[in-house]
């Protein structure tokens, strides 16, 4: 028998992520009610992803569900927000109930990891397409944001680059570096589940004059800082956070400048305040790393061992200036 909308909704989508007091009204009527708290700014991000565009439409269910929810609290992250509620407007070919439990259960496993509440959505036929609307919380005022990055700052980044890309290379069998099983397992998780960097972006509220999440690459995302900044910067390639199997490669930063997919976040923080923001993230066992510093000469200059590295034929330098 297939199921209705109604009960569609009803099976997978009515419970199961994090229980909140500040949700009033959930999924069931026309709209939800929630509470934002006194003194609080209500953060809202939406993200889409269409199958055969942003992931092969063989895709594992779960995989799907976490991936679109990720993009999202990476996005809270980048501002600094505590993500708490999510919005899910699915489109769907057909009813598969085993693809809706798998794709529910992967969907409520990240919600409930991050706290987040499901408290609506839509459900219609089509193309597979998923969106997931999100809002957070953040104090008033403290939002982190791409502009406010000055001359002199220090420029971080979390985490490691260019895994997802290597994970995408594995997918697509295309991948020529020697790795074994256990690696192999870890840049595919990469790729598929990235973890985005909540609580290093809650925790450099106050602390960081600007950050953005690297999504497109590290040159197209720090671009965006730049611009709206109205800096320039240089980099320490030498610096960048990326794994060991790939820094045997020639021109190996290539992948950190520019792969996307990873959800990191880069951050500007004014030379006062680097040890405070650094101490804050080991706390949370979360890896930083100093790259360059924020410059007054607009654009970007890369230097790799002292020699300067042409930004012109990096790809993504186009989404640059
Ligand atoms: P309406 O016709 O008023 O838009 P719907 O039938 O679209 O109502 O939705 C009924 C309820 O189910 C609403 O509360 C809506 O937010 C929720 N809902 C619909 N689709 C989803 C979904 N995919 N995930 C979570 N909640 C959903
Ligand atoms: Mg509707």
């Amino acid at each position: 028998m297939v199921l209705s909308e109604f009960s569609l909704i009803q099976r997978y989508f009515s419970q199961g992520t994090a229980q909140r007091a500040d949700v009033r009204l959930g999924v069931g009527d026309d709209a939800a009610l929630l509470l934002v708290p006194d003194g609080c700014e209500l953060v809202m991000s939406l993200d889409t992803l269409v199958s055969g565009i942003h992931f092969p439409d063989d895709a594992a269910p779960a995989d799907i569900a976490h991936k679109t929810l990720a993009v999202n609290l990476s996005d809270m992250a980048a501002m600094g927000a505590e993500p708490a509620w999510m919005m899910l407007a699915l489109t769907l070919p057909e009813v598969n109930e085993a693809w809706l439990e798998q794709f529910s259960q992967g969907m409520r496993q990240l919600a409930n990891e991050y706290g987040v509440t499901l408290v609506g959505g839509d459900t219609t036929r089509g193309p597979l397409t998923i969106s997931v609307q999100i809002s957070g919380l953040v104090p008033a005022g403290q939002a982190l944001q791409r502009r406010g990055a000055q001359p002199g700052d220090r420029i971080y980044v979390t985490g490691q680059l260019g895994d997802a890309a290597v994970g995408l290379q594995l997918a697509q069998g295309r991948c020529q570096l020697d790795i074994d099983d256990v690696q192999r397992d870890y840049f595919l998780r990469r790729l598929h589940r990235p973890r985005p960097q909540v609580a290093a972006g809650v925790a450099l509220r106050g602390l960081a004059s600007a950050a953005i999440d690297i999504s497109d690459g590290l040159i197209a995302d720090l671009g965006h800082v730049l611009e709206m900044s109205g800096v320039g910067a240089s980099l320490d390639v030498d610096q960048l956070p990326v794994a060991a199997v790939v820094r045997k490669t020639p021109e190996w930063w290539r992948l950190p400048l520019t792969a996307g997919d990873d959800y990191e976040l880069c951050f500007t923080v004014t030379p006062g305040f680097a040890a405070q923001a650094e101490q804050r993230l080991r706390q949370l066992a979360c890896p930083c790393v100093c790259i360059g510093t924020i410059d007054t000469g607009l654009g970007l200059r890369l230097t790799c061992q002292g020699r300067e590295i042409d930004t012109q034929q990096l790809q993504g330098y186009r989404h640059f200036g």
